[in-house]
C-alpha cells in the first residue's frame, strides 16, 4: 500500500499558482477573489480564515466581506451584482451554508458564471456535462489532480463513485468520464452496494458516514479515494473509509487528514488564477 500525499500535491499546485500569479501582476493583472461570508459559524469563519491565508501565499489579493446574520437575500444578491460588475474582481465565493432565509440557488445563480470559481453555477455544471471550458467544483478536479500526479492511469478503468451530491458525487462522475474511466455512480438506494464497489479500480467515497467503507467493499490492489472528513468519538480525524481495514488490500489511498482535505483549496486558487488568466 501506498499513501497519496496530498499535503505535498497541494502544496504543488499552490506553488504554481503563486508563480502563475506573479506573471499575471508583472504583465499587470492582479488575481483578485472576493469572499462572502455570512453569519458567524464558527466552521465556516475558519474555511474562509483559511481561502484567505491560501491567497495571501499565492499572490492572490482578496477582498473580504463579513456580514451579519440579519443580512436579507436582497442585500447578498445587490452585493453580488456589484462584484459581478468590479472589473478588478475575478472570482466570486460564497461561502456555504447560507442563513435558512436566504435562498442558496438564487444568490449561485446570481454569481456572474465566468467569475463562479466554486463552479457551483448551472452554466459550469452544464459545461462540464457536454465538455465545454467552466470551472469545475473544487475537490472533485483536486481528486483528478491526485490521481493523476499520482500516476494512476485511468483510461479505461472501472470507476465507482459512492454519493452523488451536486458538490461532490456528481461531477466527480462526469469527470472520470472525462477522463475514460467507465463510471458507476452509486447512492443511499443502490441495491448490494458492496458488490459493486468492489468491482471498481478506483473507488471514490463520498457518503458523509466516518469509516462506513470496509474491506468487504474494496477489490484487491484498488486505488481508493476517501472524501470524507468526520472527528470520531476520540476526537480523531477519520473518513468514509475505515483505513486501518483497508489499507493492506489498496495499491493506493488518500489518508485522512492529509489526503482530499487540502486539494480543495489549492484548486479553488488554481481557478482564480484561471479566471483572472481568461478575463
Ligand atoms: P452529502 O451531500 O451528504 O451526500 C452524501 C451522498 O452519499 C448522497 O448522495 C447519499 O445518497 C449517499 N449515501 C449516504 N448514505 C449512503 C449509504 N449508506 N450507501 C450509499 N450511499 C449513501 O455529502 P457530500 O457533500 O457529497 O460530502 C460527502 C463527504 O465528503 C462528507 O463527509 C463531507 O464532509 C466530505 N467533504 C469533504 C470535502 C473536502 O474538501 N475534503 C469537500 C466536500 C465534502 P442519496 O443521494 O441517495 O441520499
Amino acid at each position: 500500500m501506498e499513501l497519496i500525499d496530498g499535503k505535498k500535491i497541494s502544496q504543488e499546485i499552490k506553488d504554481e499558482c503563486k508563480a502563475k500569479a506573479e506573471e499575471l501582476i508583472k504583465a499587470g493583472k492582479t488575481p483578485c477573489l472576493a469572499v462572502i461570508l455570512v453569519g458567524n459559524d464558527p466552521a465556516s469563519s475558519i474555511y474562509v480564515g483559511n481561502k484567505k491565508k491560501a491567497c495571501e501565499y499565492c499572490n492572490i489579493k482578496s477582498l473580504s466581506y463579513e456580514l451579519p446574520e440579519s443580512t436579507s437575500e436582497q442585500e447578498l444578491l445587490d452585493l453580488i451584482d456589484k462584484l459581478n460588475n468590479d472589473k478588478e474582481v475575478n472570482g466570486i465565493l460564497v461561502q456555504l451554508p447560507l442563513p435558512k432565509h436566504i435562498d442558496e440557488n438564487k444568490v449561485i445563480a446570481k454569481i456572474d458564471p465566468s467569475k463562479d470559481v466554486d463552479g457551483f453555477h448551472v452554466s459550469n455544471v452544464g459545461a462540464l456535462c457536454v465538455g465545454q471550458e467552466g470551472f469545475v467544483s473544487c475537490t472533485p478536479a483536486g481528486i483528478i489532480q491526485l490521481l493523476k500526479r499520482s500516476n494512476v492511469d485511468i483510461s479505461g478503468k472501472r470507476c465507482v463513485v459512492i454519493g452523488r451530491s451536486n458538490i461532490v458525487g456528481k461531477p466527480m462522475a462526469l469527470l472520470m468520464l472525462k477522463e475514460n474511466a467507465t463510471v458507476t455512480i452509486c447512492h443511499s438506494k443502490t441495491a448490494d452496494l458492496k458488490a459493486v464497489a468492489s468491482e471498481a479500480d478506483i473507488l471514490i467515497v463520498a457518503i458523509g458516514k466516518p469509516r462506513f467503507v470496509g474491506p468487504e467493499y474494496v477489490k484487491d490492489g484498488a486505488v481508493v479515494i476517501d472524501v470524507g472528513i468526520h472527528r470520531d468519538e476520540n476526537n480523531k480525524m477519520c473518513g468514509d473509509v475505515d483505513f486501518e481495514k483497508v489499507k493492506d488490500k489498496v495499491s493506493l489511498i488518500t489518508p485522512v487528514p492529509g489526503g482530499v482535505g487540502p486539494m480543495t483549496i489549492a484548486m479553488l486558487m488554481n481557478n482564480v488564477i484561471e479566471a483572472c488568466e481568461r478575463y
